[in-house]
């Protein structure tokens, strides 16, 4: 990876780190591990979000973590730079572009092969694991110590990313900064813990409901699940976090491709798209103005249950056929 900066007079007075809504491990990971390697740098920095987190990435959030109507712009701190991490577009930081566009240099890091470069330095790799592995690159190009800090947050993107090094993007690379890690001292067992083991009750009786909602069709190799706000408002169910759940349906023995759809708004479904082997779930959602990886991948379509899951599955019987 390329320097931030080559030289310390080409630094910002100040930086503001951003990722896309509803964070994940990876997004929430990162943007705490380059913020510790801005401030190595000796750079003033803030993270600009919005977004309440789920339980298991609450321990990642301290006091620089600032909201878009907090952040203070003044004389000493512009001109600034904002740092986008693993986001692959621009819509998904929508709430917060106005901050953008005042930057001085705006950075794109991120590993979405979606991703449209659009920023004015775009560091883009499809094939590391997560961001995180990329902000660890970082530290490594700026001759910087990882803080425990960095380490803990670095570990916790790079876990998530790869379903706790399980899936097809963990490579020897990852592995080897997994030992790395181990080494540096975080205790590895307790952020697993607090990742894997705090799941809200509420997100537990989604899942039922998605079960009970499964249907499988193409010879058991499409996998589909939705749940309904009704639904979920008739569970009594206020925390409304399905992470998780399409994996859950990919590893049903046969099933090639998962689709979770997700009621966000009346008609208006979120659906999280997953695959095993050679299905590119990337490109079924960049057809539906969506994005992300080969394997795991999200969109948004509206209208009604039965129409949006009928536009999705033919959508993917034609791309099978192509191929
Ligand atoms: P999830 O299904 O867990 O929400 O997302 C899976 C992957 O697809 C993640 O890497 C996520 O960033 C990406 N993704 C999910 N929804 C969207 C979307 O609406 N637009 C884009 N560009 N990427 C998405
Ligand atoms: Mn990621």
């Amino acid at each position: 990876m390329e320097p931030l900066y080559v030289n310390k007079q080409d630094y910002p007075k100040s930086a503001l780190i951003m990722t896309h809504s509803l964070p994940d491990g990876d997004a929430v990971g990162s943007v705490v591990a380059l913020c510790e390697l801005l401030e190595l740098m000796d750079i003033p920095v803030r993270i600009v979000m919005e977004d309440v987190l789920p339980e298991s990435l609450e321990w990642l959030r301290d006091d620089r973590f600032v909201k878009v109507s907090e952040v203070r712009l003044n004389q000493s701190s512009m001109p600034f730079d904002v740092f986008v991490v693993d986001c692959s577009d621009l819509s998904r930081i929508a709430d917060k572009s106005e901050l953008f566009t005042q930057a001085r240099t705006t950075y794109n890091i991120d590993h979405h092969v979606t991703n449209d470069f659009f920023a004015s330095v775009n560091q883009v790799d499809g094939h590391a694991s997560s961001t995180g592995e990329m902000i660890f690159r970082l530290f490594q190009v700026h001759e910087k110590p990882l803080t425990q800090r960095a380490a803990e947050a670095i570990y916790a993107a790079v876990s998530t990313d790869t379903g706790s090094f399980r899936y097809s993007n963990t490579s020897s690379e990852t592995m080897r900064l997994a030992g790395f890690l181990i080494d540096s001292g975080i205790d590895t067992a307790a952020i697993n813990a607090k990742l894997y083991h705090t799941k809200p009750l509420d997100s537990v009786k989604l899942l039922g409901i998605a079960l009970d909602n499964l249907i499988m069709t193409r010879g058991g190799k499409i996998a589909v699940s939705h749940v309904l706000l009704q639904q979920a408002e008739a569970g009594e169910i206020k925390n409304y976090e399905t992470d998780g759940i399409c994996e859950f349906l990919r590893d049903i023995s046969g099933v090639e491709v998962a689709l979770f759809l997700k009621e966000t708004a009346p008609e208006v479904f979120k659906i999280s798209a997953r695959s095993k082997h050679d299905f590119d779930v990337s490109r079924l959602a960049l057809h539906f103005g969506g994005g992300g990886h080969t394997r795991a991948a999200g969109f948004t379509v509206t209208g009604i249950l039965e129409e949006v899951r009928h536009k999705i599955l033919e959508q993917i019987v034609l791309a099978v056929g192509q191929s």
